[in-house]
C-alpha cells in the first residue's frame, strides 16, 4: 500500500515544498497546482473533477452497482496549509481518499465514492479557518466572502474568483462524510511507541474553545513562572489522554520578540510553562545554564521556525528549572515587561470541563493582581458517535490498535450539516507540533490508517448507510 500511497501524495505534498516547509496558502497560485494535480489525479482514475463555486474539486465514482443503490460516501481532507508548514496536513488526507479509490476500483467495490479537496482549510491568510468546507455547506456567502480581506486587503470573493466552477456542492443530503488527518498532538506517537504497534485515532467530537486575554501587572519572572506552574498543576487534574484540556498561551504584549512557535508556549508541561515566563523576560540566568530568551531562537526580525534552535531552548530551559526547583535556588527576579498580555486558547470536548477549568484559573491571575478580558468561544462539535463506535468494531475485526479521542483543532470534517460524520488521525512524529515543517508519520502508522479508513467506507456501505 506504501507505493500506492506514495503515488498519490508526493505530486500533492511537492506543490509549494521548500528547505523551510510547504507554502500552500489558501486561494493562491500554488494551491490552485495542487488542484490542478489532484484532478488529473482523479482522471487517471477515470473519475471526472469537478469544481463548486468556492473553487473545491471533487469526483464521484460510481461502482459495479447501480447509481443510488447504495449510499454516497466521501472522503476529503484540504491541500492548503500554513506559511513553512508540514506535508501531512491536508495532503494525508486527499491521498488517503485516492488510495481508498484506487483499491475500491481494483476490488470492483459496487458502492458510490466521492473524493473531495476542499479549499482554503487554514486560516493563515484570511483569519478564518475551513473556508471551501463552509462555503460548500451554505455557512459562507459571497457578502460575507466579499468583506474577508487577506493582509494585501484581496477579499475572499476577488480570491475566490480564479478558480470558481459551475459545478453543484459536494455536499449532498444523506452523504457520509470521512476525513482523515495527522494528529496535531502527541497522543498516537506516544501510545504507538508504548504498545510498539500502530495506533490509529478514532475521533468523536472536536473540542470547543475558550479564548481570553490575562493583563497581568509588572510581576517578576519568578512569580509569573509560579502562576503558569499553579495552572498546570489544577488544569491537569481535569485533563486525560481520552478527554484531553489543552492551553496553549501566547504572549500577545509586552514580549513582542517572542516567536509564534507554539511548541514553547504549550502550558502542558510545567518545564514549558516555566519556559515560557522565561522567554517572556528576556534573559534568564540560571545556576548553570545561562540562555538568552527571545533572541536565541530569533534572527533578523523573523519568528524562529527552526526545529533545532528550538530543541536547545528547551534543553536549556529544562536546565534551568529544573536545577533550580532541585536546590530550591530562586531564580535571579528579571522583571517581565510592564503591561504583560498573555492571550490564552483553552480547548476541550466539553463545555462543563471547561467552564471548571477557568473557575480553578481565574482565582490564580486576580492572586497577582491580573485582569481577565473574555475575547469569545467556540462550542464543542459532536462526529457520529455511533458511527465512531461501529469503527472501532471494524478496527477491531481489522487487528488495528484505536484510540477513541477528542480533536483539539477544528477540520472541514464538522463543517458540512450531515449526521454521519467521521474523523481518524494517524500519528504524528513531531513531539506533538502541528503546523510545523517537522510534521513527519511512519509508513506502518499510515498503512494502518489506510486499512481502517478503507474498511470503514466498505461497511457502512454495507449496511446500506445505517
Ligand atoms: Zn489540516
Amino acid at each position: 500500500m506504501q507505493p500506492l500511497f506514495n503515488h498519490y501524495f508526493e505530486p500533492l505534498a511537492a506543490v509549494g515544498a521548500g528547505p523551510d516547509g510547504r507554502n500552500c496558502l489558501a486561494y493562491t497560485a500554488e494551491e490552485d497546482l495542487a488542484h490542478e494535480r489532484f484532478c488529473a489525479q482523479l482522471r487517471a482514475l477515470g473519475v471526472v473533477p469537478q469544481q463548486d463555486a468556492w473553487g473545491n474539486s471533487y469526483g464521484t465514482w460510481v461502482g459495479t452497482g447501480d447509481e443510488g443503490c447504495g449510499p454516497l460516501i466521501a472522503i476529503g481532507s484540504h491541500l492548503d496549509g500554513v506559511p513553512n508548514g508540514g506535508r501531512y496536513d491536508g495532503v494525508l488526507g486527499v491521498a488517503a481518499a485516492l488510495v481508498v479509490l484506487h483499491r475500491l476500483q481494483q476490488q470492483g467495490w459496487p458502492g458510490r465514492l466521492r473524493v473531495i479537496a476542499w479549499r482554503g482549510e487554514e486560516s493563515a491568510r484570511f483569519r478564518s479557518s475551513c473556508l471551501g468546507s463552509k462555503g460548500a455547506s451554505g455557512l459562507l456567502t459571497e457578502p460575507m466572502a466579499a468583506q474577508r480581506l487577506d493582509a494585501q486587503g484581496v477579499s475572499l470573493r476577488q480570491a475566490v474568483q480564479g478558480c470558481r466552477g459551475q459545478a453543484p456542492s459536494p455536499v449532498a443530503a444523506g452523504m457520509a462524510l470521512l476525513e482523515l488527518h495527522i494528529e496535531q498532538g502527541p497522543l498516537l506517537a506516544r501510545l504507538g511507541r508504548q504498545q510498539q504497534r500502530p495506533v490509529v485515532g478514532v475521533v468523536s467530537a472536536i473540542a470547543g474553545s475558550r479564548r481570553q486575554r490575562w493583563q497581568l501587572p509588572n510581576i517578576g519572572v519568578a512569580r509569573l513562572a509560579a502562576l503558569l506552574l499553579a495552572v498546570h498543576e489544577r488544569v491537569a487534574t481535569l485533563d486525560s489522554p481520552e478527554q484531553p484540556l489543552r492551553v496553549t498561551f501566547t504572549p500577545v504584549q509586552g514580549a513582542p520578540n517572542v516567536g509564534r512557535d507554539h511548541t514553547l508556549l504549550r502550558c502542558r508541561d510545567p518545564q514549558q510553562a516555566a519556559l515560557l515566563a522565561a522567554v517572556g523576560s528576556g534573559t534568564v540566568c540560571g545556576p548553570n545554564v545561562r540562555f538568552q530568551g527571545p533572541h536565541t531562537f530569533h534572527s533578523g526580525g523573523q519568528p524562529m521556525n527552526q526545529r533545532e534552535g528550538v530543541d536547545q531552548i528547551i534543553v536549556a530551559a529544562r536546565a534551568v528549572v529544573a536545577s533550580s526547583l532541585n536546590e530550591g535556588l530562586q531564580w535571579p527576579d528579571f522583571q517581565v515587561q510592564a503591561g504583560f498580555h498573555l492571550q490564552l486558547d483553552l480547548r476541550a470536548g466539553d463545555a462543563a470541563r471547561m467552564t471548571e477549568a477557568l473557575a480553578q484559573m481565574l482565582p490564580l491571575v486576580q492572586g497577582v493582581g491580573g485582569q481577565v478580558v473574555e475575547l469569545g468561544e467556540t462550542p464543542a462539535d459532536a462526529l457520529s458517535s455511533s458511527w465512531a463506535m461501529q469503527m472501532q468494531e471494524v478496527a477491531q475485526r481489522l487487528g488495528i490498535a484505536v484510540l477513541p479521542m477528542v480533536s483539539g483543532a477544528g477540520h472541514d470534517v464538522q463543517v458540512p450539516p450531515l449526521s454521519h460524520k467521521g474523523l481518524l488521525f494517524i500519528a504524528s512524529q513531531a513531539q506533538g507540533v502541528s503546523h510545523h515543517h517537522s510534521e513527519a508519520v511512519q509508513m506502518d502508522e499510515v498503512v494502518a490508517g489506510l486499512r481502517l479508513l478503507e474498511a470503514v467506507v466498505v461497511a457502512h456501505a454495507a449496511q446500506g448507510g445505517a
